[in-house]
């Protein structure tokens, strides 16, 4: 066996064939709308060219905000990407009528349809809901536009009134119909229900946008993947209202390797990616999110860093350079015998293991916590265990 994750891989039991789910970025709409973040026009181009070349299906972004988003959407979509381009706004024919201005093939509307949205938001009857849905997308596909249609939290409405409004849309020609759970209170298994009860009764394609208010978004996306859905919304380092959605980087990792999703993702940019939402924005990603954090490869126990020594993918999942980052090894007080044995070899000390005790003992007496941090690349890693 040289797969190390052969039996993890057999536990996740990902199926024969597996299905491809799609990626819908929303850095561009969503993750402007993370509390101190405003994208000037050049940046937003130049995200939406990174997202296209790393390989995500539809880019969403809204011209309704401003003139500004506006623009930005015209020059995104003028751009030719191979991403779809998902101009959006709420269920209203004005704000169709400006992704139509922006030549948009691909809208997205939303109208909440719960009752707290219907009563305290927009201050409208179920009927009137209902018949704002139908509208919308009618018009829509009347300017002969794909059209997304958002049931804004859908999870926290009467699943008849759900029901209705989805079969509603889906006689009107609607192409597909995002469920999301809006304010994050979904478990996996209710996102599953939830999905399944649509998917159940509709054949249109399925999107899950959730939020990460109690830090279920990620495995609420996956949940819903199950249940039937096939795209998934995200947005870079997973900006956006309050916690956010899913980040890119987690679910691009997670649909390559655990879900074996056939997407043509350029992992390698994910790191890029999140440094180029940091020197847009200032918002640096804390230092162990997944992927992308400073800390996510680094080593510091000293068993840790025997095993890693000979061989990383003891401590590791997927390799570090698969997603941009780098492995490091963290020397300090924690080291142990094996570490402090090739901090040596890096100082071009002579090393025995006596001395290497010394060394480990020496640097445990310290009391100084971690010292350093070298680089370890896997060509070093490979001198390494030659030198064995
Ligand atoms: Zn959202």
């Amino acid at each position: 066996m040289t797969d190390p994750n052969y039996y993890a891989n057999m536990y996740n039991a990902y199926e024969k064939k597996p299905k491809k789910i799609r990626v819908l970025d929303s850095t561009l709409r969503e993750g402007e709308q993370h509390p101190g973040i405003s994208f000037t026009n050049k940046q937003r181009i130049q995200i939406a060219w990174m997202l296209d070349y790393f390989g995500v299906d539809q880019i969403e972004i809204s011209p309704i905000i401003s003139k500004d988003h506006e623009t930005s959407t015209k020059t995104i979509i003028k751009q030719g990407l191979k991403a779809d381009i998902v101009s959006h706004g709420r269920a209203l024919k004005q704000d169709i009528d400006i992704s139509l201005k922006c030549d948009a093939k691909w809208v997205a509307a939303y109208l909440g349809i719960s009752d707290i949205h219907l009563k305290d938001k927009l201050r409208i009857t179920r009927e009137e809901a209902l018949k704002r849905s139908v509208e919308t997308v009618e018009y829509a596909k009347s300017h002969g536009l794909k059209i997304r249609f958002t049931v804004e939290d859908g999870s926290r409405a009467d699943p008849k009134f759900l029901m209705q409004v989805c079969k509603a849309i889906e006689e009107a020609g609607v192409d597909r119909i995002s469920l999301p759970d809006t304010v994050g209170i979904m478990r996996p298994i209710g996102m599953y229900n939830f999905v399944k009860k649509v998917r159940n009764e509709i054949d249109t394609p399925l999107d899950a946008h959730v939020h990460n208010d109690i830090g279920f978004a990620l495995a609420n996306a996956f949940a819903a993947c199950d249940a039937g859905v096939d795209q998934i919304h995200t947005t870079i380092d997973g900006i956006g209202e309050r916690t956010g959605i899913p980040s890119l980087a987690e679910t691009a990792v997670a649909l390559t390797f655990l879900y074996k999703s056939p997407n043509d993702f350029r992992l390698d940019m994910l790191m890029d990616l999140s440094r180029l939402i940091e020197q847009y924005t200032s918002i640096k990603p804390y230092d162990s999110k997944p992927i992308v954090g400073s800390s996510a490869y680094k080593h510091k126990a000293g068993t840790h860093l025997a095993a890693i020594l000979r061989n990383p993918a003891a401590y590791e999942p997927i390799p570090p350079r698969i997603v941009g980052n780098r492995r490091r090894i963290v020397f300090g007080e924690l080291a142990g015998k094996t570490g402090a044995a090739y901090l040596m070899s890096l100082l071009g000390l002579e090393k025995d293991e006596q001395s290497a005790k010394n060394v480990a003992s020496g640097l445990k007496n310290l009391r100084m916590g971690d010292l350093m941090e070298i680089p370890l690349e896997d060509r070093i890693e490979k001198k390494i265990i030659n030198d064995k």
